[in-house]
This record gives C-alpha cells, sequence and structure tokens, in this order.
C-alpha cells in the first residue's frame, strides 16, 4: 500500500521502545505511523497536528513478535489418545473455524506474524494452513500474517506419516507424496514441487524421529543426506526456505551440511553440531515450551511417548545453554499447538531461564525470526519505511521478561487490533483452553 498525505496519522508513545535490533531500549519513545507504515521514531518527538495520540504510558514498544513454530489449524494440547480418537471422525470445516479463533488469540497474545509449520488431517487432502493464511490476508478474519508450510515432508513410518501407529492399511493405501510422504531423491522433489504448487511460503520436512509419533524413536535419522540435499536443492530453487523438525544429533549435522535454514527443536544437538550451525550460519528454533508443556501434562502421553518426551527435555536445556554460549542464531519459535494458542510469550521466560539475555530473546521475536523468514526488509524491526507492525506490553521486558505475555496493545500494518483487555474467546474455546502452563 502506498503512502497517501490523507492518511490518518497514528502516534504511539510509550516510556520506552525496543527497535528490534539495539543492545539497549530507547526512552521517551515516540513512534508516528501514517497508513500501513512506520514514518517516523525517536525520543521525545514532536506531535504532527491533528495526529491521534494513543499514550500507552508504562510501556515498552516493540516491533509485533514472530514465531517461527507454530500449527495455528491444530490443537493437540489435550489428552493424546483421545485426540488420537476424535482425529478419526474429524469434520476439517469445524476444524478451521475453530483455526480462525487459535489465529486471533495469536495476534491478540502480540504475534503479528507467525511461520505455520505443518498442518495435515489424516486421510483429507484439506490446506486450512492456506485457507487461514490468505483469509487473514484478505481481512475476512483477524490474524497474525503467515507463512504456511502445507504438509510437512517426511519418510515412510516416519514423524510426519499420518498413518503410522495405526493398523497396516487401515486407510486404504499407503500415503505418498501429496501427503508430503516420500522416499528417495526424486520423490523429495516431487514433494516440495507439490507443497509449493499448493501455495506453501517454507518447506518444513521431519529428518528425524519426533516426540508424538508412535512408531519412532524420537533421535533416529529419517532422510537420508542424498534426500537431503534434493530437499533444499528443489526448495532453494523455488525461493522457500526450509525449516526441519529435528530432534536427533546425526540427522541435525547431516541437516545442517544439507543447507537448511532452521533446525526445529534440535534437542540432541552436541557441541559439533552447534559449531557446525554457527560455521553456516544455520538458525535454530528452540521450541522449549513444546517439551514443557508435555513435561507438566505427561500422563497425558502414552508411556513409550512419555520416555522421548523426559529424554528430549532433558537433552535440549544442556543444548540450549551450549547455543546461547556459542552465539548461535536463534530464531523465537513454541510448537505452539503442543499446548493452547497464545501462551507463546512463555517461552520468553524460559529462554531466559537458560541462560539468554533478556535483549537477545527479544530479538529472537523479532529482528532474527524477520531475517529467518526473508521478510526482513519490511518488517522487524522498528524503522522509518517499514510496516507498522507495533505491539505494546506493560513494563520493561529487560527487567522482568515476563512483560512479554502482558501484551496490552497491538497493531498490524497500521491498523488497531486490540488497545486494552483481549477479546474474550468464545465459551466453548476458553473452556478447553483453560489449562496453563504452569508459571515456572
Ligand atoms: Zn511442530
Amino acid at each position: 500500500m502506498s503512502l497517501f498525505a490523507a492518511d490518518k496519522v497514528i502516534v504511539l508513545k510509550a516510556a520506552r521502545m525496543f527497535d528490534g535490533k539495539s543492545k539497549t531500549l530507547l526512552q521517551s519513545a515516540v513512534v508516528i505511523v501514517q497508513g500501513d507504515k512506520i514514518v517516523d521514531l525517536g525520543a521525545n518527538l514532536a506531535i504532527p497536528s491533528g495526529a491521534k495520540v494513543i499514550d500507552l504510558g508504562d510501556a515498552t514498544l516493540s516491533p509485533g513478535f514472530m514465531d517461527a513454530h507454530t500449527h495455528l489449524t491444530l490443537d493437540f494440547s489435550g489428552n493424546f489418545n483421545e485426540r488420537r480418537l476424535k482425529e478419526l471422525d474429524l469434520n476439517v470445516s469445524e476444524q478451521a473455524i475453530k483455526a480462525t479463533t487459535y489465529a486471533r488469540a495469536t495476534i491478540e497474545a502480540g504475534f503479528t506474524t507467525v511461520r505455520d509449520l505443518g498442518s495435515r488431517f489424516v486421510g483429507s487432502p484439506e490446506r486450512v494452513d492456506v485457507a487461514l493464511r490468505n483469509s487473514i490476508n484478505k481481512g475476512v478474519i483477524v490474524g497474525p500474517r503467515m507463512l504456511v508450510a502445507t504438509k510437512g515432508i517426511g519418510a515412510t513410518g516416519g514423524h510426519f506419516d499420518p498413518t503410522s501407529g495405526f493398523r497396516d492399511l487401515l486407510f486404504g493405501r499407503e500415503p505418498d507424496a501429496s501427503e508430503g510422504i516420500a522416499d528417495g531423491p526424486d520423490a523429495i522433489r516431487k514433494a516440495v514441487r507439490f507443497d509449493v504448487k499448493n501455495g506453501a511460503d517454507v518447506i518444513k520436512a521431519a529428518v528425524s524421529g519426533g516426540v508424538l509419533s508412535l512408531a519412532d524413536e524420537v533421535d533416529t535419522p529419517q532422510l537420508t543426506p542424498a534426500e537431503m540435499a534434493a530437499l533444499v536443492d528443489e526448495s532453494h530453487r523455488l525461493r522457500r526456505k526450509v525449516a526441519v523438525h529435528c530432534h536427533g544429533d546425526q540427522a541435525a549435522r547431516e541437516a545442517i551440511e544439507a543447507g537448511v535454514d532452521s533446525i526445529e527443536h534440535g534437542s540432541f544437538m552436541k557441541p559439533e553440531a552447534l559449531t557446525l550451525m554457527k560455521n553456516k550460519g544455520t538458525f535454530l528454533t528452540p521450541t522449549l515450551m513444546a517439551t514443557e508443556w508435555i513435561m507438566s501434562k505427561i500422563d497425558n502421553y502414552p508411556p513409550a511417548l512419555q520416555a522421548k518426551a523426559k529424554a528430549a527435555a532433558v537433552a535440549r536445556s544442556e543444548m540450549f545453554r551450549n547455543a546461547v554460549k556459542m552465539g548461535i542464531k536463534v530464531s523465537f519459535g513454541t510448537d505452539a499447538a503442543v499446548f493452547p494458542h497464545g501462551q507463546n510469550a512463555k517461552e520468553f521466560k524460559l529462554m531466559v531461564d537458560l541462560g539468554m539475555q533478556p535483549i537477545e530473546a527479544l530479538k529472537s521475536a523479532t529482528g532474527n525470526d524477520a531475517e529467518l523468514f526473508g521478510i526482513a526488509q519490511k518488517t522487524g524491526t522498528l524503522e522509518k519505511g517499514k510496516l507498522a507492525d507495533i505491539i505494546a506490553m506493560t513494563g520493561d521486558p529487560t527487567a522482568d521478561i515476563t512483560a512479554t505475555e502482558r501484551v496490552s496493545f497491538v497493531m498490524k500494518e497500521g491498523k488497531i487490533i486490540r488497545n486494552g483487555p483481549p477479546s474474550a474467546p468464545p465459551v466453548a474455546v476458553s473452556a478447553e483452553q483453560e489449562p496453563e502452563i504452569p508459571a515456572d
């Protein structure tokens, strides 16, 4: 959208501002917004005449938060077996309607952009993530800007195989590239092309086992180096970044060598793999919230998954401490859907508790994520000419990182989404989402 002199000017004032890249906060901050863009910003700026002034008081302005790892079309925060049974008679359209409330909860929590890493419904070709993204872009519903992955790509019997753990051929046939399941470099290329053809902005693949899958070990490699090379080459030719689900150390080393853009989870990565990441400039998306939630509800999961979750939880804390010490590029990402949507900001405290400086944690969710997503020229920092994706949180997040959980104002592309308390979610959703992750 271009700038018109006639566009209304909105001035945001707050005690402090984090701009998404600096090492310190700016005091007595003023940000001037016209249309969908930031036109000026600084300390104690003069207010243009006729502007609408919003004084947010003892708050900190920040670029809208980003989450590099969500699943806005899903919710598997409840009882695992119950959800698995319900999935068999799930009405996908009904789930799509629910997803609109997840999108709203996410943006109201201050997350104005998400990378949505996989959406699939066993036996259904529906791409609810594409529908959600398009509906948000067209202004039909309110939600964060979405970069979607459609079906994640993975091996037969691997973490993404939707028929894993069910009786052989229960669904009539083995899944194929149209469901993201592919074996061999050529089939992987086909799966990438199929995802892009159907609206993927980013390519997601599972290169190692996972916690919430029934027929694999959590850290075994699931793609060969040749398959990973094909995955990365085909994705990059089509100008898509590659995010890989990976807990295992061997799979991580092979994926980093193949040139993936981000390692999601990375639980069992040893210092050698981290060194490789550092040299290649690969991002780490730690998703600490996912293990945190699973551990807090461990009885909700079958025994086989409990063992995998416990091993991953122990390993990931050490891995993350090492990553912070080594200065690995960290992209903020939570795996929302493993826990109820809208609690994304609790990731910040987990990062800080494991040794990250608060300002670095804030940077991971703004400037770093924008760089990883390939949208840094438009948003992710507060600068003249950037999109006006701006939030405010009560207090000072560098003194108390949980300020990130108290977002009071959300603006996306110059439009005010929220100023004050969040809108109440529909009754059915609030009943379902009642469980909160424990504070510590
Ligand atoms: Zn995930």
